[in-house]
């Protein structure tokens, strides 16, 4: 009996190209503007928001603040999120846009809606880069979505594994259980070409 060649590693799959991205995030940009006509505070959530964030705000045409913050990723089982870097600016009586990478799960983005509403904006808003819907444990409004996608891991623009993959541009869905195995698995394919 010959043995079976081992199947190839399946690379990364294309979700969307960066000029896909970058039109997704022009076109947000003019809905944020057209929205909040007086300025707006922008919030991005560290570290996944900032590619995302950083270009988004160059196509908005009204006055913004930027400030982030971080927190400590929710963990199955310990049913606690932890806010390990607060911002800086008071955003009591501001509009306000919660920049996220990715809603996946949504208990994030529920958690600081919390945590936000809280400290008396005058409103809350989530722009959220990639949307994965089909994972949704919490519902949470998600006001400006940049790409949806079905359930699959995403790394690129701002998204990571382990660290890696966050300045890919564009957006890519990976195979968890490889990069598991070899975080670096994708980096031949993703920055060789
Ligand atoms: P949540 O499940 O609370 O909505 O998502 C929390 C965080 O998990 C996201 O902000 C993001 O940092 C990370 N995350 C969720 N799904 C993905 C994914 O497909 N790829 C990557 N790289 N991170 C993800």
């Amino acid at each position: 009996m010959t043995s079976e060649p081992a199947a190839a590693q399946p690379g990364p799959e294309l979700l969307a190209t960066a000029e896909e991205l970058a039109a997704v995030v022009a076109g947000l940009g003019d809905r944020i503007s057209a929205r909040y006509p007086d300025g707006v505070v922008v919030i991005g959530v560290l570290k996944g928001s900032v590619i995302f964030l950083a270009d988004l705000v160059r196509h908005l045409r009204v006055p913004a603040v930027i400030d982030f913050l971080a927190v400590t990723p929710y963990l199955a089982g310990s049913g606690r999120i932890r806010l390990v870097k607060d911002l800086d600016v008071d955003i009591g009586g501001r509009d306000v846009v919660l920049v996220e990478d990715i809603v996946d799960t949504g208990l994030t983005v529920s958690w600081l809606l919390a945590e936000l509403s809280r400290r008396g904006p005058a409103s809350l808003a989530v722009a959220a880069m990639v949307d994965k819907a089909a994972r949704r444990l919490v519902p949470v409004p998600v006001d400006f979505v940049g790409i949806s996608v079905p359930d699959v891991f995403v790394i690129g623009s701002g998204l990571d594994f382990a660290g890696r993959y966050r300045n890919v541009e564009g957006l890519f869905g990976a195979d968890p259980v490889a990069l598991a195995a070899d975080p670096d698995v994708h980096v031949a394919d993703l920055y060789d070409r």
